[in-house]
């Protein structure tokens, strides 16, 4: 195993975590203008999204704002930096692994905002499309073909559960699956749907025994599709 690529695998995952950590902190805000001193502070430094090292040498006050730290940013931040050394273990240095990461850290940003906020923001869904669209040009992940056809497939299926729903699947949730869609291409959408839908039956059964939810209560389904779409990441390219 490559020593300096593991390394660069920390080192970026955690950056790639702290970018997480403001994305989930400003682009929520972005449109309540009421807010925007909160998002001009919060963009002000660069300390307040990346806090491991607040957590190691101060106890986690950060040096920014003084106030102590809550439990999601360093959480982020190692989950990132965990995923990015498993998919450099996975992958070596190929160009999927950097794509990877890239969509790793979309669907980490997407589950985040949808448990703080119980949205799937249309601010991050558009440059997606257009980011993944164009790296289906790359060797090594879903080619344009088959990247169309995983989006249109999951857009598809997620607009249909949604008309027949009757409003139980927002919209934010179809365009996602059409994002992930075109990230894993046809027929990986399939193996992410199943994936999703499983996690997500299990998520609502724990939900309702443990009573912290009702048969009436909205379920956040973002976070199963992303990890639905992250399994499913691990059987692109060779
Ligand atoms: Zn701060």
């Amino acid at each position: 195993m490559n020593f300096g690529l593991v390394l660069s695998a920390i080192l970026s995952g955690w950056i790639g975590g702290g970018l997480v950590n403001w994305a989930a902190d400003i682009l929520p805000r972005i449109r309540d203008r009421q807010e925007k001193p909160a998002v001009e502070s919060a963009t002000r430094s660069l300390a307040h999204h990346w806090t491991l090292p607040w957590y190691f040498f101060r106890r986690g006050i950060c040096p920014h704002c003084h106030e102590r730290l809550g439990r999601r940013s360093p959480t982020v931040e190692i989950v990132s930096i965990g995923l990015f050394v498993l998919m450099a273990v996975h992958w070596g240095a190929t160009p999927t692994l950097a794509i990877a990461w890239l969509y790793g850290l979309f669907l980490l940003a997407v589950t985040v905002i949808d448990f703080e906020h119980h949205r799937v923001l249309n601010i991050m869904l558009a440059p997606a499309a257009i980011v993944v669209a164009g790296l289906s040009l790359l060797p090594g992940v879903p080619q344009p073909l088959d990247m169309l056809l995983g989006g249109a497939v999951g857009f598809g299926v997620f607009l249909l559960l949604a008309i027949i729903g009757r409003g139980a699947l927002g919209m934010g949730d179809v365009k996602l699956v059409g994002v992930i869609g075109m990230m894993v291409g046809y027929p990986g959408v399939l193996t992410a749907l199943a994936v999703g839908a499983i996690l997500g039956a299990v998520g609502a059964l724990v939900l309702l025994a443990s009573r912290r939810a009702t048969r009436k209560t909205a379920i956040a389904y973002a976070p199963y599709l992303a990890a639905g779409a992250m399994i499913t990441l691990w059987t692109l390219g060779g």
